[in-house]
């Protein structure tokens, strides 16, 4: 997929407050730091479509983008910020698992995983909640500057084994760096096959 435009739509505290709409929705998350901004930026081939990291605490918020005026990308707020209020944290809970229980046209969720540390209890956490829900979900592994790099290797083999205890079937994976540009066509070719079908 080439992309031909991407544009900044609105950042909303409230899924009810989405952009009303049919075309498909994809969606972007991870524990902060994981280099989602990075990320949606290389895959859109923009410097500054998202904006990346910001301080622990600041407003939280659901952004929409349009893409070549067929599908939207949402970047979701980053969730395991240590020094986050418990109140914060709650609300993060509520607005993003309402966003994705209810959003009727988003069609997956990437799970975003730091290649380069072992898996994270909080990310397998959040995982598994959206597989006990039935949501379509596929994770990519980021920061894979070197994939033949032995601890990255392992760190993704180790968190695929530690899923495969409790799903049958592994969610679709893909391994990506921001700084190497590695990933930008499968995963858009993945959205590419979702799209056209
Ligand atoms: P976010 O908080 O998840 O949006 O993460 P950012 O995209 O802001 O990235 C967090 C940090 O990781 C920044 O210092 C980035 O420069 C770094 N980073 C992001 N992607 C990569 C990557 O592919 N490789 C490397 N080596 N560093 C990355």
């Amino acid at each position: 997929m080439k992309i031909k435009s991407a544009e900044f739509v609105i950042s909303n505290t409230d899924y009810t407050k989405c952009p009303v709409t049919k075309e498909p929705e994809y969606a972007f998350i991870g524990r902060s730091n994981v280099g989602k901004s990075s990320l949606i930026n290389m895959l859109t081939d923009r410097t500054k479509l998202a904006k990346t990291s910001g301080k622990p605490g600041k407003t939280q918020l659901i952004n929409h983008f349009h893409i070549n005026k067929e599908w939207y990308l949402v970047d979701l707020p980053g969730y395991g910020w240590a020094q986050v209020s418990k109140k914060l944290k709650e609300e993060w809970s509520v607005m993003i698992k309402q966003y994705l229980l209810q959003r009727e046209n988003l069609v997956n969720i990437f799970v975003l995983i730091d290649s380069r540390i072992p898996p994270q209890k909080i990310d397998l956490e959040f995982i598994q909640w959206v597989g006990e829900n039935g949501l379509p979900i596929s994770i990519i592994f980021t920061k894979a500057d070197k994939t033949g790099n032995r601890k990255i290797i392992t760190n993704i083999a180790n968190f695929k084994n530690t899923l495969k205890k409790t799903w049958d079937q592994l969610p679709p994976s893909f391994v990506s760096s921001s700084a190497q540009k590695i990933g930008q066509d499968e995963i858009l070719g993945y959205i590419d096959q979702i799209n056209s079908k």
